[in-house]
């Protein structure tokens, strides 16, 4: 069986599955240790471990914030700060005699949709984009997930806001990496409830959804922005890759009425105004992470 570890702030959770069928065998969950890396460590062993008891696994896939050094293979950019810098995996792989991967969560999330969910049907090729908290995204290419020449595959989030301006987007805004106007910063739900409270009162996505589901005029034509905003963003993508399927993920993606609006407004944003591009919901909700995880070794072929 395949076993996929996804690591967060808070809670370490862990599966097992079924190597042909993708079927949940078993699952675990445990808090994240918060600030010691041996306990971490100790953590993530026990939970390979319990997942173990069944059948004997096969491979190990870690889904986590935070990618390895192309140079020195240590843990860097996570926001669990006692992981950067170390050896992870090499310290895993003391405990744990199996081949072991690692993938960002949008990433993961990819890969899980593209075997077993919402993209299953592509033949070779899909984009999943978290808009959830932040934005980021992952891309397969010919079945296999793209991390690129600088571990900066699918960070469609800190791309320019393709077509902004102000009188529609609203004021220029510096994201945090630096760059102004990054489509993070409108097309996540955090970037949602920015541009909503920029223009009127600050209030949860979740509200101003309700709202619109009531007819309320602020609320529907912030959705219409906001959807018109991620179908410019997806439609820079769709000239670049032209992925078979779009997938989107994170709390964002529960929204229905999103779909229909972004889908109408795409092909306004593409090179060819035929294209027949699928946005659709990720099958697997907030388990992407985890399932997507503990196929990678499986995609990437070590098993
Ligand atoms: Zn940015």
């Amino acid at each position: 069986m395949l076993i996929g570890l996804d690591i967060g702030g808070t809670k370490i959770e862990g599966v097992s599955l079924d190597p042909s069928t993708y079927t949940l065998i078993n699952k675990v969950r445990v808090a994240t240790p918060k600030d010691n890396y041996a306990a971490f460590l100790d953590a993530v062993v026990s939970t390979i471990e319990a997942l173990s008891s069944d059948q004997a696994p096969i491979s190990v896939g870690i889904g986590c914030c935070g990618s390895l050094s192309k140079d020195t293979q240590r843990m860097q950019g996570s926001n669990l700060l006692y992981l950067n810098g170390e050896d992870f995996i090499g310290d895993l792989k003391k405990y744990i005699a199996l081949p072991i991967t690692i993938a960002n969560d949008a990433d993961c999330l990819a890969i899980s949709e593209f075997k077993s969910g919402a993209a299953k049907h592509a033949e070779n090729s899909c984009i999943a984009v978290i808009i959830g908290t932040g934005c980021g995204s992952g891309i397969i290419i010919n079945g296999d997930v793209v991390t690129g020449l600088n571990n900066l595959g699918g960070e469609m989030g800190h791309n320019p806001l393709p077509g902004y301006k102000q009188e529609q987007d609203g004021e220029a805004v510096t994201c945090y990496c630096g760059s102004t106007n990054c489509i993070e910063s409108f097309c996540s739900g955090t970037g949602f409830e920015r541009t909503y409270a920029a223009k009127h009162v600050l209030l949860k996505a979740k509200t101003i959804f309700e709202q619109a589901e009531q007819g309320d005029a602020d609320a529907l034509q912030h959705i219409d922005t906001y959807t018109d905003q991620l179908a410019r963003s997806l439609g820079s993508i769709v000239n670049v890759i032209d992925p078979e399927v779009i997938v989107l993920g994170g709390g964002m993606s529960n929204q229905g009425c999103i779909y229909p609006l972004v889908q109408d407004k795409l092909s306004r944003y593409t090179f060819s105004k035929a294209v027949t591009t699928q946005v659709v919901k990720a099958e697997h909700g907030d388990s992407s992470g985890v399932r997507g995880a503990a196929i990678l070794p499986q995609l990437k072929g070590l098993v």
